[in-house]
């Protein structure tokens, strides 16, 4: 595997690139399938004329990441559309913004899968990796797509180091993932905060993982003002310092 400055891999042998294309062919969830891919049928108006991805979306970014940031799902016009994790959506236009401004990304708004923007350092991904109806996958769903995750954590194990689980959905379906990694998650499991911080160490003793957790950047969150971009900025900035992510 050759890597660039950034990271980002420039040859296709990589394991995580590997890993990437497959979950694309995933069909595994009947339900999801037939949401995606309708929603690429009928479209939003505003994006007619454009072809939807309409397939599972795998994680973006570097398969040397020190950071991973964690959503729940792809949105149905934004991920779904586009390929790309929170790409072509308001939600993803805020976390991106807030990576930028902490150098984590190449630029400030995504346009498009192909639009050249990297990403340092630092990887997003989700739990479930399809477009769910209302954002809300059923547990059966979430606990389908979990292996997905466990083995995207397991090839970056080597590096990262630190994550950001958006929204409390996330962090729910995440933990059992990072248990099954091969990090301790305590019991009575961590509860969700905008601001929590847990350290898990490693059953094999290797690198802990540091888990925090912030508001999700949903539009219901950002434009109430629940989620500043300040404070997103402040724990991308924290967990990325934890991680030590050298900035672009
Ligand atoms: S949600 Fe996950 S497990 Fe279900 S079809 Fe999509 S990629 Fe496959």
């Amino acid at each position: 595997m050759v890597l660039g400055d950034d990271g980002v891999h420039d040859g296709a042998g990589g394991k995580l690139h590997a890993l990437d294309a497959e979950v694309t062919r995933c069909r595994a969830c009947p339900r999801l399938v037939a949401w995606r891919e309708e929603v690429g049928r009928v479209k939003r108006a505003a994006f007619a004329d454009e072809e939807y991805w309409a397939r599972p979306v795998p994680g973006f970014g570097p398969e040397d990441a020190r950071l991973l940031v964690l959503g729940l799902a792809p949105a149905a016009h934004g991920g779904n559309r586009t390929g790309r994790m929170f790409t072509g959506d308001r939600a993803g236009d805020v976390l991106f913004r807030a990576l930028y401004d902490i150098g984590l990304a190449s630029a400030p708004l995504p346009r498009a899968a192909d639009d050249g923007l990297r990403l340092h350092g630092t990887r997003l991904t989700s739990p479930v990796h399809c477009a769910p109806p209302a954002n809300k996958p059923t547990p059966q769903e979430r606990d389908t797509c979990r292996h997905w995750l466990v083995e995207e954590l397991t090839l970056l194990r080597p590096t990262v180091r630190a994550v950001v689980v958006l929204g409390a959905f996330g962090w729910q379906a995440a933990l059992p993932a990072f248990a099954a990694a091969g990090w301790e998650v305590p019991r009575p499991r961590p509860a969700f905060g905008h601001g929590a911080r847990v350290r898990l160490p490693a059953r094999d003793g290797g690198a802990p993982l540091d888990v925090f957790g912030c508001y999700h950047v949903s539009q219901r969150n950002t434009f109430t003002g629940r989620l500043t971009p300040e404070m997103l900025r402040g724990v991308l900035r924290e967990a990325s310092r934890e991680a030590g992510v050298r900035a672009g």
